[in-house]
């Protein structure tokens, strides 16, 4: 399957997937820290089953069960992410699924949710990678 991430067995990546979708979208709830509505689902800790993501050099931790989830607004969730760099969509695309994602949406004739939903990561992410605010390191 093209674009599979490296590393991951089918296995896991199938269990990723299908528990993000199971908890839907976080924009019809509000978040948990300051009552706005909600953008992103954000990954609590405390997983038993907990897993974790070498990027860089940060270890990133995430868990399949939606129950370890919980919707925030993304100021909450950027600062969620400074202290904990915690993120249900942090990490989960390889460097050649950005340069694939941007090349993409570059090439027109795509939306940011089509390219969202393809790559199985938020609309505001594709934004946010789209416009270099993150994966500056991916040229
Ligand atoms: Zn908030």
């Amino acid at each position: 399957m093209r674009g599979w991430p490296k590393g991951k067995s089918r296995k896991e990546v199938v269990g990723y997937a299908a528990a993000h979708y199971r908890m839907g979208s976080a924009n019809t709830h509000v978040c948990a820290r300051c009552g706005e509505q909600a953008q992103e689902w954000a990954y609590k800790g405390g997983c038993p089953n907990e897993l974790t993501q070498t990027v860089r050099k940060w270890e990133l931790k995430y868990s399949l069960d939606p129950g370890f989830y919980e919707p925030l607004c993304s100021s909450c969730h950027i600062t969620q992410d400074h202290s904990r760099g915690v993120s249900w969509y942090a990490a989960k695309l390889t460097e050649d699924q950005v340069r694939a994602l941007r090349a993409e949406y570059a090439a027109g004739g795509i939306s940011q949710a089509k390219l969202a939903l393809k790559y199985g990561v938020s609309p505001p992410a594709v934004q946010r990678i789209v416009t270099g605010r993150t994966y500056k390191n991916v040229q």
